[in-house]
């Protein structure tokens, strides 16, 4: 993954100094026995240090400074091991803007009936300690996850595991940069979108540039450059053999190497995270950039086609909360649908940009003449995606929020598509396809959308939750009078516009 910052979780106790040295003591060794549990979480993809015990208001005050002043700290875990008096966490909170997790749990499982004294019941208290804090958390109107459950528990971990990967694409995205080449397609409008509102909100910023400095990059590339990234195609795909030396096309391939080393040198230069094009301004380059955008986004950068800057960002977003994970996440689009009775499905795909790291089997290199764009012919890396479960996420900018819209899908096995020469995937909406395309449509999600193995629900919510953005969500439970009563009391609460 390319451009990941270094990051941590804080795990911070609460408690106050009513019970006496004793207890304390006990509180802290506690507090490092449950972050050290968490710390070792095997899908849990950051450190989560122990933060200590505060105990009074300046130590409070203190410890949320101290994790909002470290660029590394992606987020806080809090705990009320036992009471601590929640004015005391008012002036700490006011200034913490970072993630929070409240985990409400307890040290001991089970309590222990022969031998439970006062002791015992003073020290096991977060029972009422996480009732007075989460109530302070509520009266400030503060985000936060709440995970309840002991924190051996399994469904307790495998929470607070999802937020942590959350906690790590808000933290990436914090401060990123996306180049764009070139505007959105001309006369769409769900691509477009208010880049000083996502700033604000997402953190990153949306720079544009001309096809000319790209072309820069791309003209300064060596042959011996071309030569070598050439030499590692072969080794990593199945080449058409008009592509392979001396074939008929073997000088496409090297353009296209040369817009990828190109390409690559202009993000690196400027510490991108993703990118868009557009086939509507390609100023220079002799093809529409198929397979260097889709090693690009196997390397982690995130992209969108036609100026979608808002896709580009959610996918890296996305990409960096998967980190680490088996599956593979991709810019895909909604592009044809099957409906015979019954089996209704959707084929997605793009001109050229599916990301590999939802290839089922070894790409295969490929070079096919293009309408779109008006340029030579461009190589691409073409490949089913698997059967499995996936979500489809899209990004819409309604004129006074942005939405996250998800749709969980089933993907199936692709037929053999002999005269199709783009990487594809094949999948059913949940709950059904009618029931999943009313709600999609009238939720206003767009046609592109980042498509992924490993990311679920949950931590799409999580993030939207954490970056302050609406999240809905189509899945087997839908019941479409119910979903537009959602969006109706959504536009209600955040206040309707006209335009
Ligand atoms: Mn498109």
């Amino acid at each position: 993954m390319i451009h990941l910052k270094d990051a941590h979780i804080r795990f911070i106790c609460g408690s106050q100094h009513l019970y006496g040295p004793g207890p304390l003591k006990v509180v802290a060794e506690n507090a490092q026995q449950v972050a050290a549990a968490l710390d070792g979480i095997a899908s849990n993809p950051l450190p989560i240090k122990d933060g200590g015990v505060v105990t009074t208001r300046d130590e409070i005050e203190a410890a949320l400074r101290d994790a909002s002043s470290d660029d590394r700290c992606a987020g806080v875990i809090v705990w009320m091991h036992t009471f601590s008096p929640s004015k005391m966490w008012i002036r700490g909170l006011r200034d913490y803007r970072k993630p929070l997790l409240h985990l409400h749990t307890q040290a001991n499982r089970d309590l222990p009936w022969d031998t439970i004294d006062m002791d015992f019941m003073n020290l096991n208290q977060a029972a009422h300690g996480d009732r007075e804090f989460a109530s302070l958390l509520t009266r400030m109107r503060r985000n936060r996850k709440s995970v309840v459950g002991h924190w051996s528990d399994e469904e307790v971990q495998n929470e607070i595991v999802t937020w942590v990967r959350a906690a790590r694409a808000q933290h990436d995205l914090h401060g990123a940069s996306f180049a764009r080449f070139g505007d959105n397609m001309r006369h769409v409008g769900v691509t477009e979108g208010d880049k000083v509102a996502a700033e604000i909100r997402l953190g990153v910023s949306v720079e544009g540039y001309g096809l000319a400095d790209l072309m820069e990059h791309v003209n300064a590339v060596s042959p011996a450059q071309v030569d070598a990234l050439v030499d590692e195609y072969q080794g990593a795909y199945d080449v058409a053999s008009e592509l392979q030396p001396g074939g008929a096309q073997a000088g496409a391939l090297r353009d296209g190497a040369a817009i990828e080393l190109g390409l690559r040198s202009f993000l690196e230069a400027g510490g991108f995270k993703g990118f868009t094009t557009t086939f509507e301004n390609l100023a220079g380059l002799k093809q529409l950039p198929g397979l260097a955008v889709q090693r690009l986004m196997a390397d982690g950068y995130g992209f969108g086609a036609e100026g979608d800057w808002k896709t580009a960002v959610l996918l890296r977003g996305l990409k960096v909360a998967a980190e680490g994970m088996p599956g593979g996440t991709s810019f895909m689009e909604d592009y044809t649908y099957h409906l015979e009775p019954g089996r209704h499905r959707v084929l997605g795909s793009h001109m050229l940009e599916v990301c590999p790291s939802i290839a089922a089997e070894r790409p295969r290199l490929e070079v096919h003449p293009l309408g779109i764009g008006d340029r030579e012919d461009p190589v691409r890396l073409v490949f089913d995606a698997p059967a499995g479960d996936a979500i489809n996420v899209s990004i819409m900018d309604l004129g006074n929020r942005l939405r996250l819209l998800v749709n969980e899908v089933e993907a199936v096995e692709v037929p053999d598509l002999p005269n199709l020469p783009v990487a594809r995937a094949l999948w059913e909406c949940k709950p059904d396809f009618k029931t999943a395309l009313k709600a999609w449509l009238e939720a206003g999600g767009a046609h592109h959308t980042v498509y992924s193995y490993d990311v679920k629900t949950a931590l799409v919510e999580d993030l939207a939750h954490m970056l302050g953005i609406e999240c809905v969500v189509i899945d087997a439970n839908t019941d479409f009078r119910s979903f537009r009563s959602e969006l109706q009391q959504s536009d209600a609460a955040y206040g309707s516009v006209d335009a």
